[in-house]
């Protein structure tokens, strides 16, 4: 079987970093992420590349937004290095899908669909130990006591990122830029729309059979 090329889609709080792991783990691929693909290449030569700095190290070291061509080169080149991967995090905005086009073929590409007040409810009940980084969710995944870390005893708390105002912005970003992209696949043979909002298990198994489905 040859190792599948999978693009996964979908809005933040939908489960696309559960079931990439599943993914990974199931078929054998790399699960490509721009963040990892970033961390791996930072000392990638991009001084031919006209840009600001010779590395993605020094866009980050000097706290700057790293440019949109040096995120496709890195994510192009983390492609072309995998046997079969799922792509997640990629293509932000229709811009960087038209790149990822030159890029590679894809297999299949999964869009998981949750409606945006379960959004809300998953990422504003999110909490984080804020001595070791444990994470908790109020309601799917609440600690013993309430607002106490299991592992350690230490303090839960919410990150500004996860407030009620920061979340809405988010999902406001992400129907903005990446519903396009979303609808730019719709029309194709490999596209499948997910519903997320089953559990984890029930998505993976819907997962998994559309991915065996497109590959065999
Ligand atoms: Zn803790």
């Amino acid at each position: 079987m040859v190792a599948p090329r999978i693009l996964i889609l979908g809005p933040p709080g939908a489960g696309k970093g559960t079931q990439s792991s599943n993914l990974a783990q199931e078929y054998g691929v790399e699960h490509v992420t721009t963040g990892d693909a970033l961390r791996a290449n930072k000392q990638m030569d991009i001084s031919d590349m006209d840009a600001e700095y010779d590395t993605p190290a020094a866009y980050m070291d000097a706290g700057d937004l790293v440019p949109d061509k040096v995120v496709n080169a890195i994510v192009e080149k983390a492609l072309s290095q995998a046997n079969g991967f799922v792509l997640d995090g990629y293509p932000r905005n229709l811009e960087q899908a038209a790149e990822l086009e030159g890029m590679t073929d894809l297999d299949v590409v999964l869009s998981l669909d949750v409606s945006r007040e379960e959004l809300i409810d998953r990422l504003t009940g999110r909490r984080v130990c804020d001595d070791c980084s444990a994470n908790y969710h109020v309601e799917f995944s609440p600690p013993e006591e309430a607002g106490v870390c299991d592992e350690c005893g230490g303090d839960l708390i919410q990150r500004d990122d996860d407030n009620e105002g920061s979340v809405r912005n988010r999902l406001d970003v992400f129907d903005e830029n990446t519903q396009p992209v979303i609808d730019h696949y719709r029309n194709d043979d490999d596209f499948v729309v997910i519903d997320g909002e089953q559990t984890p298990g029930e998505v993976w198994a819907d997962i998994r059979a559309a991915v065996d489905a497109q590959i065999e």
